[in-house]
């Protein structure tokens, strides 16, 4: 999940993170961990660099998700 001024953080990145707009055109990023943890605020202020929850939800440069570290 990308979107826009959003990708330096690590909620455009995180499969915990949904996007939303407010009528009037503001993006905002709700935290999905939110809903059952006090300890994420459910709308986090951008941008966010370190989130012990992030979950990756693309694969990142140089490594693949379908690979079994014991066949190496
Ligand atoms: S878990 Fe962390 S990185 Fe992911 S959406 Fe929530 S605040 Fe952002």
């Amino acid at each position: 999940m990308m979107f826009g001024a959003k990708r330096i953080s690590l909620c455009g990145s995180c499969s915990n993170a949904r996007p939303v707009q407010s009528q009037r055109g503001s993006e905002f990023i709700l935290c999905k961990l939110s809903q059952d943890d006090p300890d994420y605020d459910k709308y986090p202020w951008q941008p966010v660099l370190y989130c012990r929850g992030f979950a990756a939800s693309v694969a990142l440069p140089g490594s693949n998700p379908t690979a079994n570290p014991s066949e190496n």
